[in-house]
């Protein structure tokens, strides 16, 4: 699926609507906290600048639920952009509309134009045509370099695309396709996915499409329990989705016949409640008192983990092996972090929070891609149709 790309576009004088991923984190006093979201997408920008476009970037901020929230604006990202590049930055007061219209009609080749938040117009989500129709009057050609939104349809990833000329990929979405397409195509084998965290019923059907694709499976933190629920073995109050053990139990089977393995934990840390200080125990998953809740991976399944990351030539991360985010809690995901990025293999890391540990364990120069999308990262590498990628123009 060859998707044209930003060099293959006569962007002299036109105006172009770059689709960036600028949801960076803002603390309480609107300041950014961690600006890498931005930097990924300057080279983009700045090429197009180069080549003489007039480049009107469009982004969702946090999750406004089609509302305006000047919470989640983007001004400051406008501001943030204005010093990195050492150029003008417009910032637009909404997305659509018609004084956007005319301020995109204004702005003169090597100018930006930043619209606000897409996400305070509910069409946006929504994929509503009429919204991306608006969004087309602004442009001439279109870009996608938000990697992290590529497998939602919205009307800033496909909605927009058959109104405008021709449509591309940018240089983040370029890297991104050509580093996880050496996960898809030919992967050095043994193949080790470890797949972690919480949400359960998002990532079991990747589960499902892993089965088929890697040798081994290794699955820990809340992900963990509704498989070993669906092998029988009791958990106490630990994480469990009870509409997915049938799924889960169907899932042990299947994998059983196609070859690939999953691991669960023998053991883990254990707590009676989630508050900081509660005193932890370590024990056997299938000791596990009835009260308490798994809160980490176990020394034992640390050992086994790291065994199957060390043999690996391909491996893909992503999800936290236990509650992380509390220090008590975060060893194993750390172990891990170490383990893969010791490891000879290509190395292929996605989701913020294994981005999170990876750099709490100072590892992460060494892993070879780091994602900058989790939800993206884990469905392409499952085999699954991006929309935002379909949608582009071919070669
Ligand atoms: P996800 O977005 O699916 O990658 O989930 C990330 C979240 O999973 C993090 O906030 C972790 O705290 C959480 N998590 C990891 N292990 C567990 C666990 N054993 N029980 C509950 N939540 C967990």
């Amino acid at each position: 699926m060859k998707k044209l790309s930003i060099r293959d576009l006569d962007l002299e004088g036109k105006r172009i609507f770059v689709r960036v991923d600028f949801n960076v984190p803002l603390n309480e006093d609107g300041k950014i906290q961690n600006d890498a979201r931005i930097k990924l997408s300057l080279p983009t920008i700045q090429y197009a600048l180069s080549r003489g476009a007039k480049v009107i970037l469009a982004s969702h901020l946090g999750r406004p639920g089609g509302k305006i929230n000047p919470n989640m604006s983007l001004r400051p990202v406008a501001v943030a952009i204005k010093s990195a590049l050492g150029c003008p930055v417009k910032m637009a007061d909404s997305c659509i509309g018609s004084e956007v219209v005319s301020q995109s009609q204004l702005i003169k080749s090597g100018e930006i134009l930043l619209l606000e938040n897409l996400r305070f117009h509910p069409g946006e989500e929504a994929n509503e045509i009429k919204f991306a129709q608006q969004l087309a009057t602004l442009c001439d050609l279109y870009v996608n370099d938000a990697f992290g939104t590529v497998h939602r349809a919205h009307a800033s990833t496909t909605g927009i695309i058959p109104f405008v000329g021709q449509s591309a990929v940018g240089f983040l979405m370029e890297k991104e396709l050509l580093n996880l397409g050496c996960a898809i195509t030919n992967p050095k084998r043994p193949y080790v996915a470890i797949i972690g965290g919480a949400k359960i019923s998002g990532k079991i059907e990747i589960v499902e499409k892993l089965i088929k694709l890697v040798d081994v499976i290794l699955i820990g933190g809340g992900m963990a329990y509704t498989f070993l629920k669906a092998k029988g073995v009791e958990v106490g109050r630990s994480l469990v989705e009870s509409d997915k053990i049938i799924l889960a139990q169907d899932l042990l089977k299947k994998s059983k016949k196609q070859g690939s393995l999953i691991v669960l934990p023998v053991d883990h840390l254990v707590v009676e409640n989630l508050r900081p200080g509660a005193s932890i125990r370590s024990t056997l998953v299938d000791k596990t008192p009835e009260e308490s809740i798994g809160v980490d991976i176990g020394p034992a399944t640390c050992k086994i983990f790291e065994e199957k990351i060390s043999t690996a030539k391909t491996i893909f991360w992503n999800g936290p092996l236990g509650i992380f985010e509390m220090a008590d809690f975060s060893q194993g995901t750390l172990n891990i972090a170490k383990a893969v990025s010791e490891s000879q293999a290509m190395t292929i890391v996605g989701g913020g929070d294994s981005i999170s540990a990876l750099s709490k364990a100072g590892v992460t120069e060494k892993i070879n891609h780091v994602s900058t999308g989790g939800g993206a990262s884990l469905e392409f590498l499952s085999g699954k149709n991006l929309p935002g990628l379909e949608a582009l123009s071919s070669q």
